[in-house]
């Protein structure tokens, strides 16, 4: 089977064709990183405005790439929440009118169980396995025991680990997105020379706040400030070495807390550790928590960076995953939902296609 599947929940219009035998036959991401750049963050408005331009386009060449036509395809996926609404409406009504066309089922796909499941189009990952789910907008620990079945273990109680990132470069002047840059300076820095608050950490659970971290970091830029004139780039380097490795020591923290609690039900096996969502990206993390994964005897996994960030693919996956539990599955009757927890309702519409 082929399913396309479109995202449009964030500043990404993106959409691609997989198959169930894991090709990619296609895939395009269009990034609206420069429209929003000037604003330090995304404006909902203009990103709505940009899915709309830009998204038939997208598609058209996206088919031709992939040497397809809507009437191959099995399935039409989208991501239907948690995201939002005006980028939602646009992808989801697309997606129901290229379903309406061809006749095929349109299946309404959670962006958050895109990130879950991904790293299963490209290894062999099977259930149940222990996520930890960092990207823009959620930090959460989830086991995944099925296809559209999480439990969660723990999440922030205030800031994404994405967001920390963000807000940080934003403080030090890295522009927008932060990941990648807060990263790329943290190579230059050394992360000794500063010391940060470790929320949460030694504490039971696993739950995370970075909220504080961010402050502390923006006291510590004033501080150097103070002293020199300037935040120099041997300060901002060194700050963002600490940050992360702070972040990396929050992280790991949590995750040996919540490897215990897998534990307590799924037993004592070599059971996958996958990381996925944005920050997912960050070799210097993917490193300590491959480190952590052999330390407690799991097998640590991660989708490619590409697919880490916000992709098409990974939206296409997740609508094949449920077409192929249940092929009878249409949620023509779905709407947008711009709040839409992983653990509360991803549940209950499995098989709930009719
Ligand atoms: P959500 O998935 O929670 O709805 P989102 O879709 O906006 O949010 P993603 O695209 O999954 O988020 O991830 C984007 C986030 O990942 C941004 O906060 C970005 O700074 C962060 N990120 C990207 N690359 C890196 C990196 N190399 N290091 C750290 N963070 C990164
Ligand atoms: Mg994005
Ligand atoms: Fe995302």
């Amino acid at each position: 089977p082929f399913v396309l599947g479109i995202e449009t929940s964030c500043d990404e219009t993106a959409a691609a064709i997989v198959s169930a035998d894991r090709q990619v036959l296609a895939h395009r991401v269009l990034s609206q990183i420069d429209d929003h750049a000037e604003f330090g963050g995304v404006v909902p408005e203009i990103a709505a405005r940009q899915h709309i331009s830009h998204l038939d386009k997208l598609l058209e060449s996206l088919m031709k790439d992939a040497d397809l036509g809507f009437d191959d395809l099995d399935a039409i996926a989208a991501t239907t929440g948690p995201g939002l609404v005006g980028g939602l409406m646009v992808g989801v009504m697309t997606a129901k009118a290229i379903s309406t066309a061809s006749g095929k089922p349109f299946v309404a796909v959670n962006h958050l169980a895109g990130h879950a499941l991904t790293v299963r189009l490209v290894e062999d990952v099977s259930f149940p396995y222990l996520l930890l789910l960092v990207s823009g907008g959620h930090c959460q620990i989830l086991a995944v025991t099925g296809v559209g079945e999480f439990t969660r273990l723990g999440t922030t109680i205030d800031d994404a680990a994405g967001e920390a990132f963000d807000k940080t470069a934003k403080l030090l002047g890295l522009g927008y997105p932060g990941g990648p840059a807060v990263e790329a300076a943290a190579r230059e820095g050394r992360a000794g020379r500063f010391k940060l608050p470790k929320p949460m950490v030694g504490k039971p659970g696993c739950n995370f706040s970075f909220s504080g971290l961010k402050t502390a970091v923006r006291r510590l830029a004033e501080e150097c400030v103070a002293v020199e004139g300037v935040l120099t780039i041997k300060d901002r380097n060194d700050i963002c070495a600490a940050f992360q490795q702070t972040l990396g020591d929050c992280l790991i923290d949590r995750l040996r807390n919540a490897i215990a609690m897998f534990r307590e039900t799924a037993g004592s096996g070599a059971f996958p550790l996958v990381v996925a969502g944005g920050v997912a990206a960050n070799s210097y993390l993917r490193g300590r928590i491959e480190a952590l994964a052999e330390q407690e005897g799991m097998r640590f996994s991660a989708p490619p960076m590409s697919l880490c960030t916000d992709n098409g693919a990974m939206i296409a996956w997740a609508g094949l995953e449920r077409f192929l539990v249940d092929p009878a599955i249409n949620d023509m009757d779905e709407a947008p939902r711009p709040r839409w927890p992983l653990d509360d309702d991803a549940k209950p519409m499995v098989g709930k296609g009719k």
